[in-house]
């Protein structure tokens, strides 16, 4: 059982199902944070891919094989129990599985600033793995990269 709709949960649903393992997807939809941006850059095997087209060959790889795709579900509680695990979803449906797969990969934390969310895709200055905005490496890169990037822009 595999929890989560990224790039990472549906990787591991595809690779779990190749091997020919019983596979259960279960996810918000199929797509992540691929979902928040217009393009893709430098993601292995392409150099540039606008965000839908990726989406739409998730999909496709995901429906080659006969994985049980349980999309639209948000995982509330995941537990263990005999011989394995449960997950509870919001809406109340119950899985059990052998072995569960997390990858709920993150929301970008947003830094308060006016029209953030609206020009996230566009200008893209989230710190990817900070957990205060601004205070490690990563942060500094993003706003490296967000400097590149946008026209407006200041870090404070
Ligand atoms: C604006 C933007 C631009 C980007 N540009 C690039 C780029 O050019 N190149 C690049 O390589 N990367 C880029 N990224 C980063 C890339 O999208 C992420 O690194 C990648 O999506 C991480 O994959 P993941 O599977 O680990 O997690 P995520 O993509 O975060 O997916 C995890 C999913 O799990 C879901 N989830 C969480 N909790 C639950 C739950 N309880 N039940 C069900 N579902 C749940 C989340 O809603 C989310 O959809 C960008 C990201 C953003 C936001």
């Amino acid at each position: 059982m595999v929890i989560d709709d990224g790039p990472a949960g549906l990787a591991a649903s595809d690779y779990a199902a190749h091997e020919q393992l019983k596979t259960l997807l279960v996810a918000k939809d199929i797509s992540g944070q691929v979902n928040l941006t217009l393009g893709i850059e430098d993601y292995l095997g392409y150099q540039f891919i606008e965000g839908p087209e990726l989406i739409d060959k998730f999909q496709t790889q995901m429906d080659q094989f006969p994985i049980e795709q349980r999309i639209g579900e948000k995982a509330a509680k995941v537990e263990q129990i005999n011989g394995g695990y449960q997950v509870v979803t919001e809406g109340g449906e119950r899985y059990q599985a052998r072995a569960a797969i997390l990858a709920s990969g993150k929301r970008p934390r947003t830094i308060g600033v006016p029209s953030e969310t609206e020009l996230l895709a566009v200008a893209s200055v989230t710190a990817p793995s900070a957990t205060v905005p601004f205070s490690q490496n990563s942060a500094w890169l993003s706003s490296a990269v967000g400097t590149r990037r946008s026209r407006r822009y200041s870090a404070c």
